[in-house]
């Protein structure tokens, strides 16, 4: 008999099939028992009429418990009411591995408990939905840049330098020298688009945040692109372009997934490009108009990025912030060389940043200049120097944020539930 996932049964109409997975639930309704298998792609509720099964199957899927590993086949049906349109008759149940006293019941638990089992938890159906749509993410992301020619050039996850200064860095003993854990692969990326052409890094980096917030992790993943040739407004471009394809493809695919969190669709269905541009100084003319005690030349923290951002149905660009809040290597607009040529885009509905970037400088000796105003050791900088010699070009990139990506598509509270094992700071296990 064949085995096939359950997001396929509905392939499978009026077929016996089998499928491969673990007991969610069961109820039972007088003569009915029904029991809800899900198997990592989805779940579906299979059921057994009592008069019409064998006894001791009946018996058997009456007794089967809670997270119980099984084998079960049965007939496609379909059935409008359920959420997946499909139901199983059962015909047969193999018990894999059986399953006492499941820790995580259905009825509410508190987070520091469920995050104590987040081995267990992810199997809940939020918590896989959620998984799911960030793997769907991570494949769109992979898809927009490969269909526009960017080749994937890794980055290193150990390095010397300490790219935007050692605050936030983890530090490692890599064997008797001081080394870091990267806070971003940028630098690397700039060296291999000066190799590509066009390229892009995605994978975890590491920063020893020391606040707790919703937004922040200790590990997360960044989709980080290099463009040479290329200028501040084709950065803004791209950028816009791959967040809405991003959008467009979870809600073609993922649709179930986002019906089962509750996400209120119409917000991801209302993001339309080109998405909204204000510069910093717009921004902070708008933030004091609302009443907010802010200065030109403050960064944003969260309350600013929400009140900003939620005046607009679409991600928003703030772009020429002020030089001294950014890194070194931004490019000074050439109209006001008090802010730079970068942007940041922040998500709409108060999830706040998901992506940095901008122009960064090509020039040997304004680069050299800006690496001394910041205190960094220019010896380190020597190869990134280097792209300057020897036949340096305007270029530009960005770094978008996966989990806080996520985590605003699927309208979630806290950023720990976007990755599978978050890395928090009161939490390394498990
Ligand atoms: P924030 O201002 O929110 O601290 P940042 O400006 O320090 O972010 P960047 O260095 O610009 O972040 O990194 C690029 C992207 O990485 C951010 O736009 C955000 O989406 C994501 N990001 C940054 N820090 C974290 C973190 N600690 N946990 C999860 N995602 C993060
Ligand atoms: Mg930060
Ligand atoms: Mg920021
Ligand atoms: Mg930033």
């Amino acid at each position: 008999m064949t085995t096939v996932l359950i997001k396929h049964l509905g392939r499978y109409v009026n077929q016996e099939v089998q499928i491969e997975g673990w007991l969610f639930n069961k109820r039972s309704s007088g003569k009915i028992r029904f029991i809800i298998i899900r198997d990592g792609s989805g779940q579906v509720q299979a059921t057994l009429v009592r008069d019409e099964t064998d006894p001791e199957l009946f018996e058997l899927a009456s007794s089967v418990t809670q997270e119980s590993s099984i084998r079960a086949t049965g007939l496609v049906r379909e059935e409008p009411r359920s959420p997946s349109g499909y139901e199983l008759t059962v015909t047969g149940i193999e018990i894999v591995g059986g399953s006492q006293d499941y820790p995580i019941t259905l009825k509410e638990h508190g987070v520091d408990f469920l995050a104590d089992r987040r081995h267990l938890w992810i199997r809940g159906p939020r918590q896989a939905s959620i998984l799911r749509i960030r793997s769907e993410i991570e494949q769109a992301i992979r898809d927009f840049f490969y269909e526009r020619d960017f080749i994937l050039a890794d980055s290193p996850i150990i390095t010397a330098l300490a790219a935007e200064g050692t605050t936030n860095l983890f530090e490692i003993d890599y064997h008797g020298e001081k080394a870091y854990l990267a806070q971003t692969g940028q630098l690397y990326s700039e060296a291999t688009a000066m190799a590509l052409g066009r390229v892009y890094n995605f994978g975890p980096v590491f920063r020893a945040e020391k606040s707790k917030t919703r937004r922040h992790l200790l590990e997360f993943w960044m989709a980080e692109a290099e463009m040479a040739y290329c200028d501040h407004e084709a950065n803004l471009k791209i950028q816009e372009e791959l967040v809405y394809y991003i959008i467009q493809r979870v809600l073609q695919r993922k649709s179930l997934e986002l019906k089962t969190l509750k996400r209120d669709i119409g917000k991801l269905e209302a993001v339309s490009l080109p998405f909204p541009r204000i510069s910093y100084t717009e921004a902070v003319k708008i933030l004091r108009d609302s009443g907010e005690d802010f200065n030109w030349g403050d960064d944003f923290g969260a309350p600013q990025e929400t009140l900003l951002s939620e005046r607009f149905a679409s991600p928003l660009f703030v772009h020429r912030f002020p030089a001294e809040i950014k890194a070194f290597y931004m490019k000074p607009d050439p109209e006001d060389s008090k802010v730079v040529l970068g942007a940041d885009l922040l998500a709409p509905e108060g999830y706040g940043e998901i992506i940095g970037g901008g122009q960064r400088i090509e020039d040997l000796v304004l680069l050299r200049q800006k690496i001394m105003q910041h205190n960094l050791p220019e010896e380190e900088f020597q190869w990134y120097l280097d792209l300057r010699r020897y036949g340096s070009v305007p270029h530009a990139g960005f770094g978008l944020g996966l989990e806080r990506t996520v985590a605003w598509i699927c309208g979630i509270e806290h950023i720990r539930e976007a990755v599978p094992f978050p890395r928090m700071l009161y939490r390394i296990r498990p």
